[in-house]
């Protein structure tokens, strides 16, 4: 193996406090992008995700442009109440970078946002090689990003691994390209090669 591919979001970190504030801000934006009040649009996000699985193909079929949205969320989320330094994440990376092992990060969210919540877990730029955010990208579950990020590292599908907690929206469209798949945090997926309860458990395994 020559790359891990890791998830930002309920990979990296788990924090249903964040995730509540994040799902809050989220239709706070939709409802001022749309003009509409926030239990409406919170209904449409509801109901929009449960079709479209993601946040970031939701917004766009709600009609408000991906990047926008992202960028407005970005100012109006305040990561940092929620989510502090780790510092068995730092370990981990220096681990897996020791191993010389490219380590690439995969996101839905636009870059200003990703940055902020890395940022407030204590990752910089010199724990990863590469940040692939729905900015560079289209968002998961589409190819593009898993391709660029293969692309980044310059190695073939099987000599990657990619760490996820979505099914569908991840770990399948991985597996569907050949790499290697690891489920964090949830169980079941069949697309997962294999199962993590969390990411110290991997170093015992690459
Ligand atoms: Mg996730």
């Amino acid at each position: 193996m020559k790359a891990i591919f890791l998830d930002i979001d309920g990979t990296l970190y788990r924090s249903s406090d964040y995730e509540q504030h994040l799902l809050t801000s989220s239709v706070m934006v939709i409802a001022e992008c749309l003009g509409i009040d926030r239990a409406e649009a919170f209904k449409k996000l509801y109901e929009t995700k449960k079709i479209h699985k993601t946040v970031s193909k939701s917004v766009e079929v709600l009609g408000i442009d991906r990047r926008k949205f992202y960028s407005l969320l970005a100012e109006n989320v305040q990561p940092c109440r929620y989510l502090s330094p780790d510092p068995s994440l730092k370990r981990f990376f220096a681990e897996v970078r020791d191993r010389r092992l490219f380590v690439g990060l995969h996101t839905n969210s636009g870059k200003k946002l990703a940055l902020k919540v890395l940022g407030c877990l204590g990752v910089d730029d010199g724990c990863y090689d590469a940040l692939v955010t729905s900015d560079d990208a289209e968002p998961k579950p589409s190819l593009e990003g898993f391709r660029l990020l293969l692309s980044m590292a310059g190695v073939s599908p099987e000599e990657a691994l990619y760490v996820g907690d979505r099914c569908e929206v991840e770990l399948e469209p991985a597996k569907r390209l050949g790499m290697r798949t690891a489920e964090i945090h949830t169980s079941g997926c069949p697309y997962a090669d294999i199962h993590l309860n969390s990411l110290q458990e991997l170093l015992s395994i690459i």
